[in-house]
């Protein structure tokens, strides 16, 4: 049996949506219906196309990676497309495990036949005849669904030797993590699937020249992925024409904590923190809001006209991440709050480099102190989490350590958390 639904969708199905406008109207478990709702037309336009012309498309569409860090897309994928090694490998990341994201779960669970689609299109503009999906592991429900979405497009010839007739050879195996927030990082991710512990490699070499098994790779999100639909149907002027110029198209945002209306809400790149807030209802004590997840960065309740896009977050001095918004009231105890972050870091290090290792684990006790009132005083231990998040930022090999301390100095430097 499927387990139950626990996912919001406020927005699901409502008639201006690009992403989620099959959420909630249509059958996930009936690649009939998925048909019925303009299933299957992006790939044959990207057949009709041939791979270069959809690369470049997608390149003129703008789409900047959905994950949190907004690479280029069409950048990756021409990397991957012309590296002379082979095989190819694409790789779905869905492993999502940011605190606070959960978009890439509801288009898995909502629409499973549109990431099937989108890998295959992937696949085949970048020379793969083989996609992983790394899903995470706490996800039963959307591997319930995609299991069934991957038998039944292979048994209907959508997946398989000779796809839609046309030649193209692609399959898909999923994977399935086990809980370690490590394993999202894209080469932890493939040292999983490989069967090595889930550490991440040093970078470059990049993946679309050494990635999975060593060969060129692939790896995108899931979000990512899904908007090539789009992209291929209405054609990359319409969509580049949606949000602003240097963050283009729709985007997902995960909305949770202090708002009535927690769930997955699909806006153009653009519109503002306050707009979203006030779609989610957000309350009238509001203390603060975390962008971007435990890797980001809070945001006061005075900063709400700033611009969703990649630029905007980051001119405001703060990151849009995945898209990650959590609400905070004034019940909330900060300090409390910034513990658990530095708990969650710690846990999560995967314990490869020092100064994540150990920086994680200072990060922690100094806050622990603070909370407990057991240190000489608060800014002595803020003096040191300074030179502790400094270290970790400079020297950590991969992104978990280099912004472990990002929530906690944006606390401290834009919210006054310990005054
Ligand atoms: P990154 O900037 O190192 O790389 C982003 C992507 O671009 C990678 O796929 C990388 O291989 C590729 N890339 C970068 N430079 C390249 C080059 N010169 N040539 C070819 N490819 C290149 O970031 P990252 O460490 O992969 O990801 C960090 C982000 O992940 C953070 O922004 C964080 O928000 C996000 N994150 C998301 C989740 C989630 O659940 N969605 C979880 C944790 C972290
Ligand atoms: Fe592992 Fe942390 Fe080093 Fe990343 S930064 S490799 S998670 S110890």
């Amino acid at each position: 049996p499927e387990p139950p639904p626990t996912t919001a969708v406020p927005q699901a199905g409502a008639g201006t949506l690009t992403l989620l406008h099959r959420i909630g109207t249509t059958d996930p478990t009936d690649l009939d219906d998925y048909r019925a709702n303009g299933g299957y037309t992006a790939l044959r336009r990207a057949f009709a196309l041939g791979p270069a012309a959809v690369i470049r498309e997608v390149t003129d569409s703008g789409l900047l990676g959905r994950g949190g860090a907004a690479f280029p897309t069409g950048r990756k994928w021409q990397a991957t497309a012309s590296q002379p090694d082979h095989p190819h490998y694409l790789v779905c990341n869905a492993d999502e495990s940011e605190p606070g994201t959960f978009k890439d779960r509801v288009l898995m669970e909502g629409d499973p036949y549109a990431l099937v689609e989108a890998m295959t299109i992937a696949g085949y503009a970048t020379g793969a005849h083989r996609g992983y999906l790394y899903l995470r592991g706490e996800y039963p429900r959307a591997l319930h669904r995609m299991e069934h979405a991957v038998a039944q497009t292979r048994a209907r010839g959508l997946l398989g030797d000779d796809i839609l007739g046309q030649g193209y050879a692609f399959d898909i195996e999923i994977r399935r993590g086990a809980g370690a927030y490590i394993c999202g990082e894209e080469t932890a991710l493939f040292n999983s699937i490989e069967g090595y512990r889930g550490e991440p490699r040093s970078k470059p070499p990049f993946p679309v020249e050494k990635g999975l098994f060593g060969k060129p790779t692939v790896e995108n999100n899931v979000e990512t992925l899904v908007n090539v639909l789009p992209i291929l149907t209405m054609g990359a002027p319409a969509y580049a024409a949606i949000g602003t110029e240097r963050s283009t198209g729709p985007k997902l945002f995960c909305v949770s904590g202090s708002v009535a209306r927690p769930g997955v809400y699909e806006l153009p790149f653009g519109a503002t923190l306050g707009e979203l807030l006030a779609l989610a209802g957000v309350r009238d004590n509001l203390r603060a809001v975390l962008l971007g997840g435990a890797a980001g960065g809070f945001v006061r309740p005075d900063e709400l006209d700033v611009p969703l896009t990649f630029e905007g977050t980051r001119e405001a001095g703060t990151t849009l991440g995945s898209g990650v918004v959590i609400a905070f009231d004034d019940t909330v105890p900060l300090p409390r709050l910034l513990l658990r972050i530095a708990e969650f870091f710690r846990d999560e290090s995967c314990g490869q480099c020092v100064p994540c290792r150990v920086g994680t684990v200072r990060q922690e006790e100094a806050l622990h102190r603070i909370v407990d009132r057991t240190g000489a005083d608060a800014a002595t231990d803020i003096t040191l989490l300074r030179e502790v998040g400094r270290a970790m930022r400079d020297a950590s090999i991969c992104g978990l350590g280099q912004t472990a301390w990002n929530a906690v100095e944006s606390a401290i430097d834009r919210l006054g958390a310990y005054e």
